[in-house]
């Protein structure tokens, strides 16, 4: 898959006040796309000094599979990330194949009309664009069933890594982003600095929507702020799976490449919440 740089435009504004004070024409909306099972060690790091505050968390959570649609009144209708796509309605193991494909994937439930395509023929949507949190499959699966239309632009965090096996009969994931030409990159490290998130970028450059770098769940892992005009929300991905996440300051577990950095990030998203209480959030795996 060919990568391109995602071109920045000068931000709008340097602070959250600034941000916060000028809400834009976007509004957001959260699909839940299916369920699966994941479990607590790969989404609480247990080895957190607080963790003795969840232990109620059975080993096994059956979480949502979110995506969120955002709609620009002046630069359209765009996700953040894809969730799933209507394979699982039929098959547990989705497009994967292999002998383990079921193993691997492990339990997925979808309902008809739950895939992210379903949805977005329901509210008659032209995508514009995906931007993605990570790619995990289960942030990215969706993108399947998505067109690959020249003008719909599909947009990730820098260095971002995409695992897409396809030798052995053992396992071959579902190559969901297969015929993604290119992958732009979003480069926080030249957007802006807005303390306490961070580096972050100005997408449209009107103060609307921002990536934020969150890197550690993944390496190029991003959160997206979407500055609405019925008010802002934080879309954490798994940067943050779960509210108790945030409450208990228990930054994500084993899914994730760098569990130190990821605590960092997720310490970071505690301060930014503490301070702007009036920001919505949605974390990567809660029901809003
Ligand atoms: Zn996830």
């Amino acid at each position: 898959m060919k990568r391109e740089p995602f071109l920045l435009r000068e931000p709008s504004y340097q602070t959250w006040n600034d941000v916060f004070s000028n809400p834009r024409p976007i509004t957001v909306e959260t699909f839940v796309t299916g369920e699966s099972i994941i479990s607590k060690e790969g989404s609480f790091n247990l080895a957190h000094p607080n963790a003795a505050a969840i232990k109620d968390v059975p080993p096994k959570i059956r979480v949502p599979v979110l995506a969120h649609w955002l709609r620009h009144r002046e630069f359209g209708d765009y996700l953040i990330d894809a969730g799933l796509d209507s394979s699982y309605q039929k098959r547990r193991r989705g497009r994967c194949r292999g002998i383990l494909a079921g193993f691997v994937m492990g339990n997925i439930f979808q309902e008809k009309g739950q895939d992210i395509a379903s949805r977005l023929k329901d509210k008659h949507v032209t995508l514009k664009g995906i931007f993605f949190t990570h790619l995990h499959f289960d942030h990215i699966a969706g993108a399947a069933d998505l067109p690959r239309d020249a003008s719909i632009h599909y947009i990730a965090g820098k260095n971002e890594p995409y695992l897409d096996i396809q030798k052995g009969i053992l396992f071959r994931s579902g190559e969901w982003l297969k015929g993604v030409d290119p992958l732009y990159e979003i480069d926080c490290s030249e957007g802006v600095d807005m303390p306490l998130l961070g580096k972050s970028v100005d997408i449209f450059g009107d103060g609307s929507l921002w990536a934020v770098s969150t890197p550690g769940h993944s390496v190029g892992h991003l959160s997206f702020l979407v500055n609405s005009d019925k008010g802002p929300v934080f879309i954490t991905g798994d940067a943050c799976f779960f509210d108790r996440s945030l409450e208990n300051g228990i930054g994500p577990g084993k899914y994730s490449g760098n569990m130190e950095e990821a605590q960092q990030t997720l310490e970071r998203i505690v301060e930014f919440a503490r301070k702007y209480p009036q920001v919505k959030r949605i974390y990567g795996h809660e029901k809003p």
